[in-house]
């Protein structure tokens, strides 16, 4: 498996890592961001291995995120390879009318003010351009799908959490996992809000036009720790070679946030005002993430049954419960 990093315009995230199985079928797993920066690296990158971007012929995303999926259109109108996401990103990747109305929903119940929503729509906007529209031509990962090559196999498998579709890529003779960003070394990734079609099962009971992400997140910690996995090579930072540490770390985190969030409760708030209290600097994309962030928790707390919720005119009030 050949590493190859790809700089992104964030200085926070640093370098995506993509990675290439120069084995038949030629395979690219995420793509970087499209910029001409990131895709002289990838070029670049490519050829120290011997190869083109002209012999890829499969394309693997862990999520939808510009930085993992920005040039996957690219690689594919190059190459002619396929392209396969899990089918739960097409909300992200295509941005449907249930998708951008989901979202605006959820953040008006946050309670976040106009002038809020209108700078991240304006970020959004910017972001968008950091990735070529896939426009549909990109195939849906099926639960449990392998991807065959001449002398292994990888298996997809389902880490919902960062993203609702997120899907790492095993390889159960080696142990080697492909995490994205379900796993970073000393960075927790956030749970990013998820609008939900009608009727998809990942919802929160309260609310089920958006996933429970946090809950989705911790089950697939879970789920990693009982698989055969000896290393997890991330989309960003160092190789983690003992991910049920770095997965102890985040449920600790995690376990200890929704503490003081619900200890927070006692004086009955909204998502935005929480958020505001937490982190009263933030702005334009990064509100959107702490938003997000305590979004989840609340959401968690409500379907523990730790925080009961009002509705109101400026957005739904949280209460925490004994
Ligand atoms: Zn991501
Ligand atoms: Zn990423």
């Amino acid at each position: 498996m050949i590493q190859i990093s790809l700089p992104t315009p964030w200085v926070a995230v640093g370098p995506v890592h993509v990675y290439v199985i120069k084995e038949d079928p030629v395979t690219l797993i995420d793509t970087g961001v499209n910029t001409p920066e990131s895709r002289e690296a990838l070029v670049d990158g490519l050829k120290q291995h011997g190869l083109g971007v002209k012999d890829i012929r499969r394309v693997l995303l862990t999520h939808a995120h510009v930085d993992h999926m920005g040039q996957a259109a690219w690689v594919r109108d190059q190459s002619g390879a396929e392209v396969w996401l899990h089918p739960d990103e097409v909300g992200k990747a295509e941005a449907p009318d249930w998708w951008l109305e989901g979202r605006d929903l959820a953040l008006t119940q946050a309670g976040v003010p106009l002038p809020v929503m209108q700078g991240m729509e304006e970020h959004w906007q910017r972001t968008k351009r950091l990735a070529i529209p896939l426009n549909g031509g990109w195939l849906p990962i099926a639960p449990g799908q392998r991807f065959a090559f001449a002398d292994r196999v990888l298996e997809a498998v389902h880490l919902p959490g960062h993203a609702l579709g997120h899907t790492g890529f095993l390889d159960p003779a080696s142990g080697l996992l492909v995490g994205g960003d379900h796993l970073l070394q000393g960075v927790t990734p956030n749970p990013i809000m998820e609008p939900l079609p009608p009727g998809h099962p990942a919802g929160a009971p309260h609310a089920p036009g958006r996933a429970l992400t946090l809950g989705l997140f911790l089950a697939a910690l879970e789920s990693v720790a009982g698989m055969p996995v000896t290393q997890v090579l991330p989309g960003h930072g160092t190789i983690i070679p003992e991910h049920g540490k770095v997965a102890e770390n985040y449920r600790f985190r995690h376990e200890r946030r929704l503490g003081r969030m619900w200890d927070r409760l006692r004086a009955s708030a909204t998502v935005y005002a929480v958020t505001r209290e937490i982190y009263p600097h933030v702005e334009e994309f990064n509100i959107f993430l702490a938003i997000s962030e305590v979004l989840a928790h609340l959401d968690l707390l409500a379907d523990r049954g730790k925080a009961e919720i009002e509705p109101s005119p400026n957005g739904w009030v949280y209460r925490s419960r004994d």
